[in-house]
């Protein structure tokens, strides 16, 4: 079995290698380090694991057979995307058409990495894959909201009109070891604030709720939905939904940390609610998170303390 991984030396994408190389697939990590790190990838020795430097915006060629395709290549903190709107349409656009391409060409079964974003400041919780969401084409947040929602459109589009086998995972908040300590998300931020005594920065009052998944829930979710034969879109995500200020004093107990909480601006268009509704995937897949809050943020967390260390 031959699976690419775009964005593979990034957060999610490092943790799909290494559940790929455990069931025994060839792995072909492509990655431009945009956002993600070659460190991500270095505790790999498989001869089943190739890394290859490449910008998934302009076309690639491989001789051999492949079979699945994930991809996961796209800057996904709010932070990264602001910074990089070009690159984040680029690689939703360009980058899900090339991947498609390949897929049609090798006859691969292709997995796109969507997201919640799609629901964009949902007036329905939890959101369902029905609901066709509430986005801002042209606010900052629209380069992500409408890239993946592009992609899943041209999927669709390649799996009706080319027959291609494809997949449409919608990501809910992640999080785990190998996230970016500087990647502005909530989870970096609030830990590694936390750790260093710093003022916890909470956006608005911090009523707005988030859902949060540990990685290894994900990854086997992902891996369940390329494995299955359903090719609808798939919420995968932790349907606990907490206040962001909740979720603030919660770090700051784990952590034991004297660090106070501060206010500071709510984000344009950053979404009142987050919560994802799971009962497709429990149906299909027969998929449900295992690890609650408390387990997957103490290993997180003891990820950040190591890095702090180095
Ligand atoms: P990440 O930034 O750690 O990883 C993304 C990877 O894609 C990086 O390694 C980056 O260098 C690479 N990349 C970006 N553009 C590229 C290009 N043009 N060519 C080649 N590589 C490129 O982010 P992540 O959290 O691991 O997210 C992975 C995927 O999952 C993204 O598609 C993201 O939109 C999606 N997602 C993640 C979450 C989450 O909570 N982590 C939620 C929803 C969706
Ligand atoms: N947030 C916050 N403080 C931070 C970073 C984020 O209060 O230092 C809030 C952010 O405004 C949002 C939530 O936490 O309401 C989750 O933000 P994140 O950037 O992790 O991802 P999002 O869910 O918005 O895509």
């Amino acid at each position: 079995m031959k699976s690419i991984v775009t964005g593979g030396a990034g957060f999610l994408g490092s943790h799909l290698c290494d559940l790929l190389l455990e069931k025994g697939h060839e792995v072909i990590c492509i990655d431009n380090l945009v956002t993600g790190n070659t460190r991500n990838i270095d505790h790999i020795s498989s001869d089943r694991f190739t890394y290859l430097k490449h910008d998934i915006t302009k076309p690639i060629y491989f001789g051999d057979n492949i079979d699945y395709i994930f991809h996961l290549a796209s800057p996904a903190s709010p932070v990264d995307y602001l910074e990089l709107p070009i690159q984040t349409l680029k690689v939703g656009a360009l980058g899900t058409y090339n991947m498609l391409g390949l897929a049609k060409e090798k006859k691969a079964k292709l997995l796109i990495a969507s997201t919640s974003e799609v629901y964009g400041d949902p007036l329905v919780n939890p959101q369902p894959e029905t609901y066709w969401g509430n986005v801002n084409p042209i606010g900052p947040r629209g380069v992500y909201d409408e890239a993946k929602r592009y992609a899943e459109a041209i999927t669709m589009a390649y799996h009706r009109y080319h027959g291609i086998d494809t997949r449409i995972v919608r990501i809910f908040n992640t999080y785990g070891p190998r996230m970016r300590a500087n990647d502005g998300r909530v989870v970096p931020n609030f830990i590694n604030q936390a750790l260093r005594g710093e003022d916890i920065t909470v956006y608005g009052d911090g009523t707005q709720t988030r859902s949060f998944c540990y990685v290894s829930d994900l990854i086997d979710g992902i891996y369940r939905l390329m494995m299955s034969d359903f090719t609808e879109p798939m919420n995968i995500g932790n349907p606990a939904e907490m206040p962001v200020l909740e979720f603030a004093e919660e770090v700051i107990k784990l952590i034991e940390s004297d660090s106070n909480i501060t206010f500071e601006n709510l984000p344009i268009d950053d979404p009142k609610v987050r919560r994802p509704d799971i009962s497709r995937a429990k149906e299909v897949l027969g998929w449900e998170p295992n690890i609650g809050l408390k387990e997957g943020l103490k290993q997180t967390i003891d990820y950040f303390k190591e890095l702090k260390e180095q």
